[in-house]
């Protein structure tokens, strides 16, 4: 099928209040062109290189997440492509993009990224952590924390990252209680091409769907 009866079939099969992110790595600026024509409102970028490209032919017709792992030196970058990052996974990347927005007179709106499996080669902050990371962020006057990201453990069978979602769904709702100016849980971002119909299930409101949209 094309990109657009791709676009078309998952968007009308998501319950309302379900945003899709369509992730865009690898892909060209004309596979993402397609992909907005049909009703893509949000477009995931994992490096700010590939971003800045796609965005010098798509522009502001949508908005941009940025769904990949950030370093400090692509964070002054970044804060001017991105509307959402979803991977704060530390107070030092906090503090430099609260810095760099301040130069920017942005709000950066943020998820923070939980290592739901624990697993030690991969980014994101361990779920006991979270509560910390999210009050330490709010901290910062150019930060609002809106909600939290987990890619957890890949597997085949999408059955596999249920108890991982189920988690940081029950992490999210603990986090709704924690009363900052800074903290809104509005987001919860989980799910992908093969484990986005179980994410949703689980309580995902955001799904990060690449393959199913661009080889499905
Ligand atoms: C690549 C990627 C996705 C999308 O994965 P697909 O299997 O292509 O749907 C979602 N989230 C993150 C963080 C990714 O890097």
């Amino acid at each position: 099928m094309s990109v657009e009866q791709n676009v078309k079939q998952i968007l009308r099969a998501l319950p309302g209040g379900v945003k899709l992110v369509a992730v865009a790595k690898t892909r060209t600026p004309e596979q993402i062109l397609e992909a907005v024509a049909a009703g893509i409102k949000v477009v995931g970028e994992n490096y700010v290189k590939e971003a800045e490209q796609a965005q010098g032919i798509i522009g502001n017709r949508v908005t941009w997440h940025l769904i990949g792992h950030l370093q400090h030196n692509k964070v002054k970058k970044a804060v001017q492509l991105f509307d959402v990052i979803e991977t704060v996974d530390s107070v030092d990347i906090a503090q430099e993009i609260d810095w760099q927005c301040g130069q920017f007179g942005k709000i950066m709106p943020v998820l923070i990224e939980v290592n739901s499996g624990r697993e030690v080669q991969k980014s994101g902050v361990f779920p006991e952590n979270v509560e910390n990371l999210v009050k330490q962020s709010a901290l910062f006057p150019n930060i609002r924390v809106a909600g939290l990201m987990t890619i957890g453990p890949l597997s085949e069978n999408p059955e596999d990252s249920r108890p991982y979602f189920a988690a940081t769904k029950k992490l999210f709702e603990e986090l709704k209680s924690v009363k900052l100016p800074g903290v809104r849980m509005e987001y919860l971002s989980m799910g992908m091409s093969n484990s986005y119909q179980v994410a949703i299930e689980e309580g995902a409101n955001v799904v990060r769907i690449g393959r199913k949209i661009f080889e499905g």
